[in-house]
Formats: C-alpha cells, sequence, structure tokens
C-alpha cells in the first residue's frame, strides 16, 4: 500500500484533492484487515487498494492504482452487471463474482460496493470491500453435491441425531419403504424395524455404535404395508471437533432379490432338479451332522442305500422320460413314508439314500426298511402304463459299521449289493463278511480280464447217468477258472460276472469249442458218442453272430452236431420269443439239441415247450434237495415227470445227491440222473479214465 505522505501527489493526480480524504486509521485498519479494501474515482479507475489483494489476487497493490476496476474482474460482463446492479440499487451487498487472480484463476468474492461522495454530495467514485468466499464456495459445491448424491442415490440413507430421532431421509427411503419423510422425521427408526431380529442383535449394534465404531450386518426391516424385507445396512457415527457422536448416519439397501437368488442358489445347488430331493452334497452334510450329535447322546446313525431293481428295463423299454416320471413318483412316494425329521436323497440314477437318526432299536430300523419297500407296492402309473417296481436296500449303521459319512456309505452300498445277490426286493444290514466278497469281486474282476489269455480256465465234466444201467450217456461241460492265488474258483463266483463285462462271449466260444473238442476226441479214441451239454448264457444266445461261430466250431472240431447239446434257461426263452425261436431253429437245423436247465425256476410258462425245438428239461437241484420229506416238492418233481412224459421229452434229475432221492425218482421212472450220487463234476482226465472204465466193464 502507498505511504501515506509520499502518496499525496499521486492522489492529487488521481483527483483526490485532500490527503486528509484518507484518515490515517483508515490505513492503519486496512492494512490489517483480511478483505480487498477498494476505491476508484468517478472513472472506476482504483485510487487505493489494501494490502489484502496480493495475497487474495496475486497483485502488488500498487501496479493496480490507476487501472480500471474492470480489470479485477473475471469477466468483462461480470463488470458491467455490477456497475449497472449498483446503479440501480445504489449499493451492493453480498455480490458474489469471480474475481481474477494475476495467475490467471478465478477466485470467488463477495462483494459490498457503493458510491462515495464528498461533503456536497458529489460522486467521488466507488467503495468496495471484497470478501474471498471462495473455500466455501467450493464448501458449498460440495455439499451441493453430497446432497445431490444422498438425494439421488439408490440406497436408503436415514441420517439420526444422538438419541436416534430420524432428522432426515433421502428419496430412496420413501422408494423402498412407502414412508413419506414426513412420517417419519422426529420418529425413532424402530417403527420400520421387524421382530424379526433379537434383542441381543439390537444392544450389540447400539453398542458397537456408541463406541464410536462403524455398524455393518444385514436384517430383515418392515415396509409400511408390513412387508419384509432384507436390507445390507451400515451405521456410521458422525463425530465432532469434541470427540462427541452428534449423529448417526445410516445406508442400507434392499437385498431381498440378491438373498432370494442366494436362497434359491443355494437350494439348487443342495437339491437333485429331478425330484427335488436332498443331493449328495446335502445329504453329505447332514449325516456328518447327525453323526456328531449321535456321538454326543450316544445314539444311533442309519444310512440306508436303496437301488431300484431292473430300473434300466424301465429306461430301456419305455424311454428316458418315462424312467424321469418315475424317479419324480418315487421321490413322492419315498418323501411321504420316512418321518419329517428324516432326509432322503437322491444320489444320480436309480439310487435313493435314507438318513435316520431317531430310531430305537434295530428292529424299528427294519420296520422302516420294510415299509420303504411296501411303498413300492402299488404300481406306478406312467403315461398309461402301469409300472411295478422293487427296490433292494442295504443298511449301515453308525458307530458299529463306521463312523464317517464315507463309510457309512461304502458299507450301506455293499449291503445294498448283497440285498441283490439275494434276490431284490429286500433289506440287508451290513456285514464285516460282505466287504471281503466285495474285495473278492474286485479282484476277481481284475483277474477274470486276463483269465482267457493266460489259459486260466478249464472244464470239468460230470456223467449224466441212466439210473437202470448205471451208464453215462452223457456229460455236462462245467467251467472253472484256476486261479493262480485263489485257486479253482467256481462258475457262481464269476459268471454273472463275465456277463457283466461282455467277457462271457469269448469264453463262452472258449467252452464250446473245447467241449466239442473233447467230445470228438472222446468218440476218436472209442468211447462212442457222449452227449455233450454245453451251457449258454443269455448275452451269448442273443448275439447275432453266434450261430456263424457254432458252425465254425463244429466244423473245425468235427464233433457230430445231434451229441450237442445246448442248456438255456427259461428266461431266455421267455425273452424276444420270435427272433429266439428262429434262432433255436437254425440251430436246431444244424441237427443242435436244447434242454431246458434249473426247470422249475425260471417263469415255467409251458408254453414255450410246445413252441421251441427243446429236447430235453433239467428239473432243478432246489426242488430235489429235500424230495425225501417235503410233500410239495415231491408233487412238483412228479408234475414236472409227467408232463414231459407226455410232450415226449426227455427228463433229467440235477444235483441228485442220495440214494433216497434216488429211489423216489425211480419210482417216478425219472432214470437220467446227474448229481454227486454218481459223481461230481471232474476234470477232463478223471473223466476220459471214467468213460474207459466203463467201456471195459
Ligand atoms: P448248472 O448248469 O445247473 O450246473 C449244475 C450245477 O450243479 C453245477 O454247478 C454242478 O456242479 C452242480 N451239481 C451237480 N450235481 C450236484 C449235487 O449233487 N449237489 C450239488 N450241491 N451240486 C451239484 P457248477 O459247476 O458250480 O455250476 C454252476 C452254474 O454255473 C451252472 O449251473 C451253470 O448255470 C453255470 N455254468 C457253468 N459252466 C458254465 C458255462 O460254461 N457257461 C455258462 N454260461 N454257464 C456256466
Ligand atoms: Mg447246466
Ligand atoms: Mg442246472
Amino acid at each position: 500500500m502507498m505511504k501515506i505522505n509520499d502518496d499525496c501527489q499521486l492522489l492529487k493526480k488521481l483527483g483526490i484533492h485532500s490527503c486528509d480524504d484518507v484518515n490515517r486509521e483508515l490505513y492503519a485498519l486496512l492494512k490489517n484487515i483480511r478483505d480487498i479494501y477498494c476505491r476508484t474515482n468517478t472513472e472506476q479507475h482504483i485510487i487505493l487498494i489494501s494490502d489484502a489483494v496480493e495475497q487474495h489476487l496475486g497483485y502488488n497493490s500498487d501496479e493496480l492504482t490507476g487501472l480500471s476496476l474492470e480489470n479485477l474482474f473475471a469477466e468483462p460482463q461480470d463488470y458491467r452487471n455490477f456497475i449497472e446492479q449498483l446503479n440501480e440499487k445504489g449499493h451492493l451487498e453480498q455480490h458474489q463474482v469471480k474475481l481474477k487472480h494475476q495467475n490467471g484463476d478465478n477466485i470467488w468474492f463477495a462483494i459490498h460496493a457503493g458510491y462515495r461522495y464528498d461533503r456536497e454530495g458529489k460522486k467521488l467514485g466507488i467503495e468496495t470491500s471484497c470478501q474471498n468466499i471462495d473455500l466455501q464456495k467450493e464448501q458449498q459445491s460440495m455439499l451441493d453435491h453430497l446432497n445431490r448424491i444422498t438425494e439421488q442415490t439408490a440406497d436408503i440413507v436415514v441420517i439420526t441425531d444422538v438419541h436416534g430421532i430420524i432428522e432426515y431421509v433421502n428419496p430412496a427411503f420413501e422408494k423402498i419403504t412407502g414412508f413419506s419423510p414426513a412420517e417419519v422425521l422426529g420418529k425413532n427408526p424402530n417403527l420400520f424395524s421387524s421382530d424379526q431380529q433379537s434383542e441381543e442383535f439390537y444392544a450389540h449394534m447400539w453398542s458397537t455404535l456408541l463406541a464410536g465404531k462403524v455398524y455393518r450386518n444385514n436384517l430383515i426391516n418392515k415396509r409400511k404395508d408390513g412387508s419384509l424385507y432384507h436390507a445390507e445396512i451400515t451405521i456410521t457415527p458422525l463425530i465432532d471437533d469434541n470427540a462427541d457422536i452428534t449423529h448417526f448416519i445410516a445406508t442400507a439397501r434392499d437385498i431381498s432379490d440378491h438373498i432370494r437368488d442366494k436362497v434359491r442358489l443355494k437350494h439348487i445347488i443342495h437339491h437333485d432338479t429331478l425330484t427335488d430331493l436332498p443331493n449328495r452334497s446335502l445329504f453329505l452334510d447332514r449325516l456328518q451332522q447327525a453323526i456328531s450329535k449321535a456321538h454326543h447322546h450316544h445314539r444311533l446313525v442309519a444310512v440306508l442305500f436303496l437301488d431300484l431293481d431292473r430300473f434300466k428295463n424301465i429306461n430301456d423299454s419305455l424311454g428316458h422320460t418315462a424312467g424321469d416320471q418315475l424317479l419324480q413318483q418315487l421321490g413322492e412316494r419315498f418323501r411321504a413314508t420316512i418321518r419329517e425329521g428324516d432326509t432322503i436323497a437322491r444320489f444320480g440314477g436309480d439310487e435313493f439314500v435314507i438318513l435316520l437318526d431317531d430310531f430305537d432299536s434295530d428292529s424299528s430300523l427294519s420296520l422302516i426298511a420294510q415299509k420303504i419297500l411296501n411303498s413300492l407296492a402299488t404300481p406306478f402309473e406312467i403315461s398309461g402304463h402301469e409300472i411295478f417296481i422293487t427296490a433292494s436296500i442295504g443298511i449301515s449303521i453308525c458307530p458299529h459299521d463306521g463312523e464317517d459319512p464315507e463309510t457309512l456309505l461304502r458299507n450301506a452300498d455293499i449291503a445294498m449289493y448283497r440285498a441283490k445277490e439275494l434276490g431284490k426286493n429286500n433289506f440287508q444290514y451290513y456285514s464285516e463278511s460282505m466287504t471281503a466278497r466285495v474285495f473278492e469281486r474286485m479282484t476277481l474282476e481284475n483277474n477274470l480280464r486276463h483269465a482267457l489269455e493266460r489259459n486260466e480256465f478249464i472244464l470239468h465234466y460230470q456223467p449224466q447217468v441212466d439210473a437202470r444201467s448205471g451208464k453215462i450217456f452223457g456229460v455236462e461241460a462245467l467251467l472253472r477258472w484256476r486261479h493262480p492265488e485263489l485257486g479253482l474258483v467256481m462258475p457262481n463266483n464269476f459268471i454273472s460276472l463275465l456277463e457283466e463285462t461282455g467277457l462271457i462271449e469269448p469264453v463262452g466260444i472258449w467252452v464250446l469249442e473245447t467241449a466239442c473238442r473233447q467230445s470228438q476226441q472222446w468218440h476218436e479214441s472209442g468211447m462212442g458218442f457222449v452227449h455233450m451239454s454245453v451251457n449258454l448264457s443269455s448275452r451269448q444266445f442273443n448275439n447275432s453272430e453266434f450261430i456263424s461261430s457254432l458252425q465254425n466250431i463244429i466244423e473245425e472240431t468235427g464233433v457230430n452236431p445231434e451229441y450237442l447239446e445246448l442248456e438255456l434257461t427259461e428266461s431266455m426263452l421267455m425273452r424276444n420269443t420270435s427272433s429266439t425261436i428262429a434262432a433255436l431253429k437254425s440251430l436246431n437245423d444244424l441237427g443242435v439239441r436244447f434242454a431246458i436247465d434249473d426247470f422249475g425256476t425260471g417263469y415255467s410258462s409251458l408254453n414255450y415247450l410246445r413252441r421251441f425245438p427243446i429236447e430235453t428239461i433239467k428239473i432243478d437241484r432246489s426242488f430235489i434237495r429235500d424230495i425225501t420229506h417235503d410233500n410239495d416238492d415231491r408233487a412238483i418233481c412228479s408234475a414236472i415227470i409227467g408232463m414231459t412224459r407226455s410232450l415226449s421229452l426227455n427228463v433229467i434229475a440235477e444235483g441228485v445227491e442220495t440214494d433216497g432221492q434216488l429211489d423216489f425218482l425211480k419210482t417216478k421212472d425219472c432214470h437220467y440222473i446227474q448229481g454227486n450220487v454218481f459223481s461230481p463234476a471232474i476234470p477232463a482226465e478223471a473223466m476220459t479214465k471214467m468213460l474207459a472204465d466203463q467201456l471195459r466193464n
């Protein structure tokens, strides 16, 4: 700022005629005030400007003196407005305008301005004081900005005082909750709290907030219409300079959709889509929980592994849609059969698993298992078809049969297989010996695959004898497996495996070839024609190449086909009747004969006996076993024998072990016998010797 004495000259130059006009005190004051004080002459040229201008606008006060006031304004238009309004009103207060900083920045000022007059009332110029409000402006615009954000944000914003009384709600609040601001301002937020949260929940919330900490959680709130919604909330205490809480700012988001999606997703992840029953993962979870709980309370947990019997037949014959429908109906039926607290899960395919953790004893468990089997007694109706289905159930109990989900499931599964082996449609409790069997089965399966190439199969022969003469008229070739470690393995242990794995076809061909070659060898060594019976599996029989394979074998070995008898089972004949007849006829044309093995155990439809070119019936061993004392078995055997006679068929009694059985059969005129009473199945050399001995006698 100019020095008073030095500048009297300058003031005069500027039209200020008396230095006295400038009050010394004013100078002193001007030096210290923060605002810019400025005076102009009548041409609006600056004649006096306080030092503060340097601090606010970067100019030295001297360099501005003499310049037009307009130079301070950011825009010429702003300056014109300023003058216009000043002229209009005579003075201005808080006129907000941007002034120009020396560095080019524009800075907000609030200007107080008026005209200065001399004693005669003549205008001397403008007098202004300019207050820098740039910071304020910035804060204001920030506040405006913040305000717009809270007003426009999609989330709820609620501001309460320290006592929780609502002071502000944003528009999203009304949109989401249905409450208008007028309805909630001045009130407590418990207006929209539901009773879904416990008192402890709120106590924890308040203790967090009153400790000055941010509180975050999900809770369920109530809308004005009473409906509930899930909210994700954050409450922030607002703390002033004295470290006192003055307000709480709550933001909340309606996450109901998200929760619903999550719940649905969780459901999908844990349930089987077809039946909506729990799936394996949920089942394992619940089983684990049940095991821990049971351990604690010394209770039992049972796992019932259920597999439908012959479900594949339904899929194969009626199609997968029907199969799916059946599974759905089964799911419903099972659900209705078990109690509410029990879990039934579908593991995929036709496997269902049930978890029971509230039963008193094994006997009540048996009742439940039986109830489940019984629930299948009523047929299912699928697209107009009545479908009967049964199931096999394996049961394992914790802790006896395992103390972890995996072991329990595995053992229930093993027991289920045992139930299948025992004829299906029943339930079995797991026992340790079953695992041994499964293990055996597994090693068997692996070894079986190599058995043929390693020449481990051999045939034993069991004589078929005419009881009247005691003469051997034929033999049945019976397969054995000379296992390197297990020794001689009987066919009942591996035939079904051969069938399942398809190995039965090459093995079956080997059996035929070996048996035919043996038969021809005996013939060539002068033992006459020995009837050779060979067992066929259905899989072999249904193979279209079987006939030509057999033809080749007959040609290659040179055997007389009339002495070859193929043993079929009743069930093989029942399936696929017309193609079966054709196959049998063309084989019959080759000269081959047929026998029905295990007669009486299958469908026992007598019809096919006339329709198929059958020569021999073999009465199943099970009817012979008790023939000496069981009247039913006696009656059945007599009936079979009588029937074969009237149809002019041969009949062979299988598995005759005792003289008593033999005597009874003789009285019924059944003279063809196969059984241990004469000889069990024996190796080829032994059989050769037996035939040779017979020849000699
Ligand atoms: P299967 O055809 O009914 O054969 C008769 C079975 O009864 C044989 O059992 C025989 O050893 C046994 N057996 C004979 N007499 C007596 C007796 O007095 N008492 C007792 N307890 N058993 C007697 P094996 O050799 O164990 O054969 C079992 C089944 O395996 C056979 O029953 C047959 O269905 C099947 N099988 C055997 N070899 C073959 C084969 O090469 N191919 C096919 N597909 N199946 C075969
Ligand atoms: Mg047989
Ligand atoms: Mg048999």
